[in-house]
């Protein structure tokens, strides 16, 4: 795949000037010459193949070629809501949920969680989303959206959506039911594309019962993912793939 670039604003005409971080990373880091061909693409969903005319210190001005219409998006419309764990694990989760094709990605708050992303973890999150869609050829950019309560977020999955809460089937609270290992519910090639899941991770200390309770109540599905308990990250891309790769 040739070197993708990003331009934060809708391409419209047959130039574009690139400047900030993608100028910086194409004359400075690629050491880029005029007549050298890159493909940008500005989240709309195609893409366009650009020859490089002038290269200074501050911007790189290109020639654009028509949109390409490519789609690499997963079938399923995958919503990821998770207690965001610490540090490096975060930019590891975001990268990772951009590579599987999560559309989009919502911190939650949670009772025992730690690490609640400030406006510019935020910033650095969605630096790491354009990272990572530059590397894996996504049109789209995963949408990181601000974080939502626990109960905000488990209301809002939409009619007809699928709802997983991941949960270790020995952590059911005494009241509930049991959480249902991934081989009994409907394989992901059932469903039809476009279907919206929505899925639920915990924070390192887990949920609380009333939380599972909140979240039973609005019909989602606890499910539980093997008998090792898995970190937020691991749970919650373990899950995602199993439904975008499925
Ligand atoms: N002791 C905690 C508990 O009671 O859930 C462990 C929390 S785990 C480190 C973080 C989150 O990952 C959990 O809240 C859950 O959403 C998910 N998780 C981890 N292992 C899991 C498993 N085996 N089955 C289902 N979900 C799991």
């Amino acid at each position: 795949m040739a070197d993708r670039y990003f331009v934060s604003q809708p391409i419209a005409g047959d130039r574009v000037v690139l400047s900030e971080a993608e100028a910086h990373h194409l004359a400075r880091v690629m050491r880029a010459q005029p007549g050298d061909e890159v493909v940008l693409f500005d989240g709309t969903g195609g893409e366009y193949r650009a020859r490089l005319e002038q290269v200074t210190r501050h911007e790189v001005r290109l020639s654009v070629g028509p949109r390409l219409e490519i789609d690499r998006e997963a079938r399923l419309r995958v919503t990821l809501g998770v207690a965001l764990p610490k540090g490096d694990r975060q930019r590891w989760l975001i990268e990772k949920a951009v590579e599987l094709g999560v559309a989009r990605l919502i911190p939650l708050e949670t009772q025992r969680g730690v690490a609640q992303p400030a406006a510019n973890t935020l910033e650095r999150l969605a630096r790491g989303v354009i990272e990572a869609a530059k590397q894996c050829g996504r049109n789209r950019l995963m949408e990181v959206a601000a974080a939502a309560s626990w109960s905000s977020f488990v209301g809002a999955a939409p009619g007809g959506s699928v709802r997983l809460l991941a949960h270790p089937a020995g952590e059911m609270p005494a009241d509930a039911g049991a959480a249902k290992p991934l081989s009994l519910l409907s394989p992901p090639h059932s469903l039809a594309a476009q279907t919206e899941v929505w899925i639920a991770v915990g924070p390192e200390g887990g949920l609380t019962a009333d939380e599972v309770r909140a979240a039973l109540d609005q019909d989602w599905q606890a499910v539980d993912l093997g008998a090792r308990i898995l970190r937020v990250e691991t749970a919650a891309l373990a899950l995602a793939g199993a439904y975008l790769l499925g």
